[in-house]
């Protein structure tokens, strides 16, 4: 393998988002695999939506407008625990069509905000209800409204992209042979069922191991799945437990996960616990640099645990579905702080300057400058006309504090956008802030006005609206407001400009 960082000259040049889905890499893991066994793993979070699932999205979405089940506009609805959600709402946005999904509320928030980020409507369901719950609620939407529902756990087209696309990746990159154990967890069993198919026919060496939270072995168990007479799960699987790999092993045996069980192409379950896989996924960022979530944790410490007792020079491929990105809020993130630790704080005190505990470094305000006249009188006249008036800056962090806090309380103010494009002319905003310095004192921006009076800067207001000496100036000005707005006025500061 080549040891230089190098760029390969490929097309790169695409025609819509959806053409750059798939082709992932499969990458060889140097710092965290036992001595003589090679252990690979395919990174899913390259696709363009962030995880495995942005195949089936393409793929489900495909099918029904070639077969006519999905006509131009028609909204698209799906169950997801979030991931199929995201490459749906990616395919949907690029290709017009209005998605909903339904998720059950456990899934990390991350997902949710993604989803809707990307213009989607999300319909949470009660984790109680489980997998089955959302499922049942998007079959209901589905009919009530006549949404085209994309049934991940049963289309087939699940499966054939896998077959199509994953399992076709795998061989090629693999040199048409295949690697001697591939490692799988199932969530729709889509990989699983559509990778072993093409694995088994073409790479007949290949072993295929399922991994599964080992509180939870639904297929690795034997016990089946009791069906209705459609075919459809009728009650949760007697194995399920709540378990912490966000995507996987729903509380039923998806058909696509016992199609693969039937065909016979399983060769062994290898369970794995909730902490190894927050191990492992921690290990994988830390000593190899591969940034990915609990399932790809999991999926690898599988990996590991086999390569444990492989024969020397066996090559081992795990498949990682997605990005870690999408677990910030979630227990594979905790104990990573958001301020700065002792150790951190140690080294920041080891130099002078740009520190917490001393104003060392901090650069002096520049002198006040002269305003010039003519802008003073502007600034007096804006003063003047307007019963409330903030003199910001467009992006920043304490103006839009106050502004949050005028709005929560409903408070009509004008704002003087100084670093804006209608403040650029001759550099008016520049000058603006001579003034403003020069009148009060203060070379802070924003700087705030009731009545023609001066308040201060962001602090100031906070505490003139917390003590309420703001509410007799606006009453004074004539300015109305909601007086039941009674929060701390500095709880609209972002966090980190939070009074340490
Ligand atoms: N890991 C994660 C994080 C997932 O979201 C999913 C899909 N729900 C899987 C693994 C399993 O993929 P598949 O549906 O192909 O079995």
């Amino acid at each position: 393998m080549n040891m230089q960082t190098t760029v390969t000259q490929t097309t790169s040049l695409y025609g819509s988002i959806t053409e750059t889905i798939g082709q992932t890499p499969i990458v060889r893991l140097n710092r965290i695999a036992p001595p003589g066994v090679e252990v690979f793993v395919k990174l899913e979070a390259f696709n363009p939506a962030g995880s495995v699932k942005d195949r089936f999205a393409i793929a489900a979405i495909e099918a029904a407008e070639a077969n006519g089940a999905l006509q131009p506009g028609q909204t698209v609805i799906e169950a997801t625990s979030g991931n199929t959600g995201i490459g749906l709402a990616m395919v949907c946005a690029a290709k017009g069509y209005p998605l909903v999904v339904t998720m059950a509320e456990n899934f990390s928030v991350e997902r949710r905000k993604l989803m809707r980020f990307l213009g989607a409507k999300v319909v949470l369901t009660p984790a109680s209800e489980k997998g089955s719950g959302m499922i049942a609620k998007a079959e209901e939407l589905a009919a009530k409204h006549g949404w085209f529902l994309a049934r991940q756990f049963e289309n087939e087209a699940n499966a054939d992209m896998h077959a199509r696309t994953t399992a076709r990746e795998i061989l090629n990159d693999f040199g048409g042979t295949g690697p001697d154990v591939f490692v799988t967890g199932f969530g729709t069993g889509g990989t699983l069922k559509g990778v072993s198919r093409v694995l088994r026919a073409e790479s007949p060496e290949t072993r295929i191991m399922v991994t599964e939270p080992d509180n939870v072995p639904i297929l690795g168990s034997g016990i089946a799945q009791t069906r209705d007479a459609d075919g459809r799960p009728s009650a949760s699987h007697p194995m399920f437990r709540p378990h912490l790999m966000q995507g996987w092993s729903p509380d039923f045996i998806p058909k696509l996960a016992e199609d693969a069980q039937r065909a016979g192409v399983i060769d062994g379950f290898q369970p794995i616990a909730g902490q190894a896989a927050l191990d492992v996924a921690r290990d994988l960022a830390r000593k190899e640099g591969i940034f990915c979530g609990i399932s790809g944790g999991a999926t690898v410490a599988a990996a590991l645990e086999l390569a444990k007792t492989a024969a020397p020079g066996t090559r081992i491929l795990a498949m990682v579905p997605d990005t870690g990105e999408r677990y910030m809020s979630t227990v594979l993130f905790d104990g990573i702080a958001e301020t700065m630790s002792e150790d951190e704080m140690e080294i920041s005190r080891s130099t002078e300057g740009y520190r917490f505990d001393a104003k060392g470094g901090a650069a002096a305000p520049a002198p006040a400058e002269p305003a010039k006249p003519e802008v003073t009188a502007q600034v007096e006249a804006i003063v003047a006309q307007e019963p409330v008036v903030m003199f910001a800056l467009e992006w920043c962090e304490f103006c839009w504090s106050v502004r949050k806090l005028f709005a929560a309380a409903g408070i009509a103010y004008k704002t003087v956008d100084l670093d804006s494009v209608a403040y650029q002319d001759g550099n008016l905003g520049g000058e603006m802030r001579k003034v403003l310095r020069a009148q009060t004192g203060q070379p802070t921006i924003p700087q705030i006005y009731v009545g023609g009076q001066h308040i201060g800067g962001a602090t100031e207001t906070f505490d003139a609206f917390n003590d309420r000496s703001l509410w007799d100036m606006l009453e004074a000005a004539g300015v109305a407001f909601d007086r039941s707005m009674t929060e701390n006025a500095y709880s609209f500061l972002p966090t980190w400009l939070h009074p340490r």
